[in-house]
């Protein structure tokens, strides 16, 4: 399948220093170097046959095997200009990065011009609320609640200091909602699980509450069943920001639905799925940022599905940079079925959606033909909907899955601080599941 995407004059020149500075002098791509056919070959084939760069590549070689030419850690940190941060989840998970504020701003501002809403509010000083885990960005206190002035930083109001959404009561979500309506925000930013549980309590406690101009989603994909609570209270727009702490801002939901790439900042490579498991739509990206002047990544693995759009166009009109019709979720929350065919999170997501009452759940495959699905519902007649998810799962999975109801009070998010809605229990690699790329096979 070819696209016939558009990019920007300088574009490729961007991709090929990012590409030939890696290669010629960041000791991190020195093992590269023997796949680089050469200055004469098109940029793109040079990319395609480069391996991706990985969390575990950053670990080995952080920071100064992935330092820019010229630059001096001890000099960045006492200037300033940068400083370490810690990701945090699982082992695998966990890295360092080289944090570069002045650029994550930059990276930011370029996104807000690919979603109408985004470019009309977003100023830069406009006042921001943000409602996302505290262990991602953020000032965390689960012992003492905090004071409005405590949580303000700059132009931003942090809604929650909880790293835990299980710990939320009633008083502190009713915090939440008189804040709201003091600080007006021009923006509300948000995990969606966190916003969609401020939503369910807003509906039930029938509360009104204030409306921002625009709703960004980010840190998480959202669900069917968030979008539905958010949508029972806010009226306005909501877009879904997709990036990294490693990568900046990669693509932003624009005013009709779609992803468009923010090609200002970044390369994205796309590598499609085997057929069988949803490619050639379907496959992982591989992001190269551009401008940071502190950090030189290439390739990095940023462990996220995406769709491409089959039309490569827009009702919005842009038409610069790859068009994604949807994240499709983290490769680390897929299953299988039965038979071993990839389900993204996204897919299980449509699937779910036509249940109603569910508040929350999470899928678990815990055998190859075993599931567990734990949900968590205000419904009464708890029988009559782990039936009918029993009978979706088996539609979607296989006859000969077996399929456990559990149902919780509430789906607590994973170590990381997001809430995750599917994984398996076995390991998978990436690998077994990408298209063969004949050029890669002399690896
Ligand atoms: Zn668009």
């Amino acid at each position: 399948m070819t696209h016939n995407w558009k990019f920007p004059p300088d574009y490729y020149q961007h991709s090929q220093e990012m590409l030939e500075t890696a290669l010629d002098v960041i000791p991190a791509y020195r093992s590269w170097r023997v796949f680089d056919p050469g200055k004469n070959y098109p940029l793109d084939a040079r990319y395609q046959v480069m391996p991706a760069l990985t969390k575990k590549d950053i670990r080995q070689f952080f920071p100064e095997g992935l330092l820019p030419p010229g630059k001096n850690i001890q000099n960045g940190l006492e200037s300033g200009a940068i400083s370490f941060v810690n990701t945090s989840g699982t082992t695998d998970d966990k890295v360092t990065n080289i944090w570069n504020q002045k650029w994550w701003d930059v990276s930011e501002k370029a996104s807000w011009k690919l979603n109408a809403h985004a470019a009309r509010l977003a100023t830069g000083s406009h006042p921001e609320a943000i409602l996302v885990n505290p262990l991602n960005v953020g000032i965390a206190s689960d012992t003492v609640d905090l004071p409005l002035a405590e949580r303000r930083l700059a132009r931003f109001l942090y809604m929650s200091e909880r790293t835990s959404y299980s710990t939320w009561t009633n008083q502190h979500m009713d915090r939440m909602i008189r804040e709201l309506a003091i600080f007006q925000p021009v923006i509300l930013e948000a995990n969606p699980s966190l916003l969609a549980k401020l939503c369910r309590y807003i509906d039930e406690s029938k509360q009104k509450v204030f409306q921002p101009g625009l709703i960004v989603l980010t840190y998480e994909n959202p669900t069917n069943f968030h979008y539905r609570q958010i949508r029972r209270v806010f009226n306005c727009p909501t877009a879904s920001s997709y990036g990294t702490t490693e990568t900046g801002y990669v693509f932003m939901q624009c005013e009709d639905g779609k992803f468009h790439q923010n090609t200002e900042f970044c390369r994205v490579d796309f590598q499609p799925l085997k057929k069988e498991h949803g490619g050639p739509l379907l496959g992982r990206i591989l992001v190269t940022p551009f401008h940071n002047e502190w950090y030189h990544l290439v390739r990095f693995d940023v462990g996220d599905l995406v769709r491409l759009d089959e039309t490569d166009k827009c009702g919005c009109g842009r038409d610069i940079g790859m068009i994604v019709s949807a994240t499709e979720g983290r490769f680390a929350n897929v299953t299988l079925t039965c038979s071993g065919k990839l389900v993204s999170s996204r897919e299980l997501d449509n699937n779910l959606s036509v249940l109603d009452g569910i508040d929350e759940y999470k899928l678990e495959q815990t055998k190859p033909d075993s599931y567990e699905l734990h949900i968590a519902s205000r419904e009464q007649d708890k029988q009559k909907l782990g039936e009918t998810a029993v009978a979706i799962l088996k539609g979607l999975y296989g006859s000969a899955a077996n399929i456990t109801i559990l149902h919780e009070r509430i789906i607590a998010p994973e170590v990381s601080g997001k809430y995750r809605i599917s994984k398996t229990l076995f390991p998978l690699k990436i690998e077994d599941y990408l298209e063969e790329n004949p050029l890669n096979t002399q690896r």
